[in-house]
């Protein structure tokens, strides 16, 4: 799954591309979409911005339309709605924004194509996007899903205290289920999941309700700490890095390492699959004993 870092990535390099420039061309796989299109076209809008919000990316229309308030699966009543509308997407596993040269070939089967946003410029695909919906722009953020979405670690408000909070509401999982859940907080995956765990000490079976406020500020530090260095340091061939390490195979400090010795205390590192998903989790035994 992407984490929240990739999500972001993508969003930047989408607004950079796109934001202020004309739909020239939109084309899509889904209906509910296509009807939107049908009844308001998106060609011919401006695209305002490109955003994160968590893992989902919000793409800005300019202007306002009309459509069936159905159309727009919002949580109203019949009739109609008018004012300005959103493009939200969630990649979940196996989703993709990639951003073309009109004419370029692109890297992906022209079937896996979910949602196209072209300009003059540029062509933007949404490869295998699972999630995707129109939503009245005044609704971002203020209804499901994101709604429900905590605080979002790579935003420069970030609230930690009410981070920590929503932790501690989720006191009978363990820290590492509690660590992916973006409701308690957004932008954690499954690759720094186990790395914030190991620069914490945290044994991920741990219960959050075993661990105390002051250890849990800390990992939503070390989270946003690690984001962070992500989302900035896009090493090309070298995908993320914690560590702070350079050389090819280093970045890690434990993700994809089970059975290998610990980069602190020589330990062989744990693996095992966890909770919701069984997704796989690796820790340090000796490390990670709170
Ligand atoms: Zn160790």
């Amino acid at each position: 799954m992407p984490e929240g870092d990739t999500i972001f990535r993508a969003a930047r390099t989408l607004h950079r591309a796109l934001a202020g420039h004309v739909v020239t061309r939109f084309d899509t796989a889904y209906a509910p979409l296509a009807r939107v299109h049908d009844d308001a076209p998106i060609t011919g809008r401006t695209i305002d911005a490109v955003e994160a919000h968590g893992k989902h990316m919000v793409m800005r229309f300019s202007g306002d339309v009309t459509v069936a308030v159905a159309a727009l699966s919002r949580a109203a009543s019949g009739g109609a709605w008018r004012g300005p509308i959103v493009l939200r997407t969630h990649m979940r596993m196996h989703g993709s924004w990639h951003i073309y040269r009109p004419g370029e070939r692109w890297q992906r089967p022209p079937r896996e194509m979910r949602v196209l946003v072209g300009t003059a410029d540029f062509v933007a695909v949404g490869f295998n996007v699972p999630d995707a919906e129109f939503e009245a722009a005044g609704d971002v953020g203020t209804r499901d899903p994101i709604a429900r979405l905590g605080p979002n670690l790579l935003a420069p408000d970030f609230d930690a205290a009410e981070a920590v909070r929503r932790l501690q509401a989720r006191g009978d999982v363990t820290i590492a289920e509690a660590l992916l859940d973006q409701r308690a907080l957004a932008g954690i995956g499954n690759v720094f999941k186990s790395e914030v765990l190991f620069e914490g000490g945290i044994e991920p079976f741990a219960r959050v309700d075993t661990l105390d406020a002051d250890r849990l500020s800390a990992l939503v530090a070390i989270a946003r700490r690690q984001l962070a260095a992500n989302v900035g340091g896009a090493t090309p061939g070298y995908g993320r890095r914690t560590t702070g390490r350079m050389a090819a195979g280093e970045g890690l400090w434990v993700y994809g390492r089970g059975g290998r010795p610990c980069r602190r205390c020589g330990t062989p590192i744990s693996f095992a699959k966890q909770g919701f998903g069984a997704r796989p989790t690796y820790w340090c035994p000796r490390c990670q004993q709170a």
